[in-house]
């Protein structure tokens, strides 16, 4: 049984972005908005190096622009759903283009910012993208001796054997 909420403690100290952007000045900004605001930024400009550090690396978000220069990002984001689903993955699309929008999204993507953006808005959705996160994994209650794990719907008494619960047990233990 891995401890929950260790997981969401990790989340929340590491806090590694990987950036994907060909734009040198403006990933450049960026990466300076994210050091400021305590998060360490690898930045990609291409697909090729996007993919190879997704690999190597364990992120706990990425902004991804989907214009780049080797390719869409929307094929990326298709190959990483299907790898690391859990890792949130904001998009950066142009501002008129709905269908980038839509697609990002039917994708995997789990929200956008359009271009130009305010710096204000893309901390503000990112660190919002992470509290959901880390909110996923706190489904762990512990009080006195009794543990419940809201996800599984199970309960454990003084450390014991986990024990699945029917819906109602688990309201009312709840
Ligand atoms: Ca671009």
């Amino acid at each position: 049984m891995s401890n929950l909420s260790d997981k969401a403690q990790q989340a929340v100290e590491k806090m590694k972005v990987l950036l994907v952007e060909d734009d040198e000045l403006l990933a450049e900004s960026l990466a300076e908005l994210l050091d400021d605001a305590g998060y360490r930024t690898d930045i990609a400009p291409s697909m090729r190096l996007a993919a190879a550090l997704w690999a190597s690396e364990d992120y706990t978000l990425v902004i991804l622009d989907l214009g780049l220069p080797d390719g869409t990002g929307l094929s990326l984001l298709a190959d990483w759903r299907k790898t690391k689903w859990s890792v949130p993955i904001l998009i950066l699309t142009a501002r008129d283009s709905w269908m980038e929008k839509v697609e990002g999204l039917r994708a995997g993507a789990d929200d956008y910012v359009t271009k130009p953006y305010h710096e204000e808005e893309l901390l503000a959705r990112l660190q919002a993208l992470l509290r959901r996160q880390v909110h996923a994994f706190s489904t762990l209650l512990e009080v006195n001796d009794i543990r419940l794990d809201e996800a599984r719907q199970q309960f454990s008494l003084a450390h014991q054997e986990w024990q699945t619960l029917t819906s109602t047990e688990f309201r009312l233990l709840r």
